[in-house]
């Protein structure tokens, strides 16, 4: 638990500043998670406002659900992906909404709870599933796929150098019995590395267990999914703001915004457009905004929070 309980919204006071551009509006939180910023956005956006709340963790949606009784019927929650807000809102009958915010990642509750295996520092069993009726888990992925896709999910998804060292660690080792648990995979990372090469401030796992909760839980392919349908369904002057964790995510955003901004998909040597695609958004952030340094201080999770924010034109 953190101080703030559940979670501690990240950047609140930005999110709400970027977001919400119409009072009485129509709001989705794509991550509702402890409702936190679900809250504020349902406070800002006055008498009128709604609020689609979605989250794939049924503990989040028990604490949002109880966060956000207050709003009454302007806040609805719904288990499932925010990969598919466009089938979402169509079963509210919503064809437009005012702003979609993502906060991405894992909640300090999530992380914070010793069976989940998201923490490098708590011994559990390799699961990392955010939605724990998904049917693939990181223990499936560490003793079953093959030496080359672990090698291609570390590299990808954790940008680790040492990729191809660490899978044929992992490849060696699990012959002889199954890898478990958080802890027996983190020590077996901290033997490939060299110990003069072990940073004090971050673990030497830290980018593979990043790499495998990315795989298990499918972020990526969610994240362009989600931001892709939310660009269709925001109204003139909407608003999509997203928070990031990590280089990979925020590149994500910032590459997807940046294209919907130029609109035109033609390549550079052609003299005139044949596409067609006109701007859809207007970056409201060229470089993304992070958090006040009391923040940071306040909330270590906030350290690494980057927010992006674009406009429907
Ligand atoms: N803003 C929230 C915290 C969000 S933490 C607050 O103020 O409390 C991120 C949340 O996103 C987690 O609860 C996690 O379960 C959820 N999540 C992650 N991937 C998801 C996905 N693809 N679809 C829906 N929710 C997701």
């Amino acid at each position: 638990m953190t101080a703030g309980g559940f979670h501690t919204p990240v950047m609140l006071r930005e999110v709400i500043h970027a977001l919400v551009c119409r009072q009485g509006g129509v709001y989705v939180d794509g991550t509702v998670g402890g409702g936190g910023h679900a809250s504020g956005i349902l406070e800002h956006a006055g008498a009128g406002s709604i609020l689609i709340g979605i989250d794939c963790d049924d503990e989040a949606l028990g604490e949002s659900h109880r966060r956000l009784e207050k709003f009454g019927a302007r806040a609805m929650l719904v288990k499932d992906s925010y990969a598919n807000i466009a089938e979402i809102l169509k079963g509210f009958h919503i064809g437009e909404v005012d702003g979609l915010f993502l906060d991405l990642g894992v909640s300090s509750h999530q992380f914070d709870e010793t069976d989940r295996g998201f923490s490098i520092y708590r011994d559990a069993p390799l699961d990392m599933r955010m939605n724990r009726s998904g049917s693939m888990t990181a223990y499936d992925i560490v003793n079953g796929f093959s030496e080359e896709r672990l090698r291609q999910i570390i590299r990808n998804f954790g940008e680790e150098f040492r990729a191809g060292k660490i899978a044929r660690t992992i490849a060696a080792r699990r012959v002889r019995a199954p890898i478990r648990t958080t802890g027996d995979l983190a020590a077996l990372i901290m033997s490939v590395v060299p110990a003069a090469r072990r940073g004090r401030h971050i673990h030497p796992a830290t980018k593979t267990f990043q790499a495998l909760r990315i795989a298990v839980n499918d972020e990526l392919s969610s994240l362009i999914a989600c931001i892709e349908s939310g660009v269709e369904i925001l109204r003139r002057g909407g608003r999509i703001a997203v928070i990031s964790f990590h280089s990979l995510e925020d590149r994500i955003v910032k590459n997807l915004f940046r294209s919907f901004e130029k609109g035109c998909v033609c390549p550079d040597d052609f003299p005139v457009c044949v596409c067609g695609k006109k701007p859809q958004l207007r970056v409201l952030t060229r470089k993304p905004a992070v958090p006040q340094a009391e923040e940071m201080a306040a909330n270590p999770r906030a350290r690494s929070a980057r927010l992006r924010a674009a406009e429907k034109v």
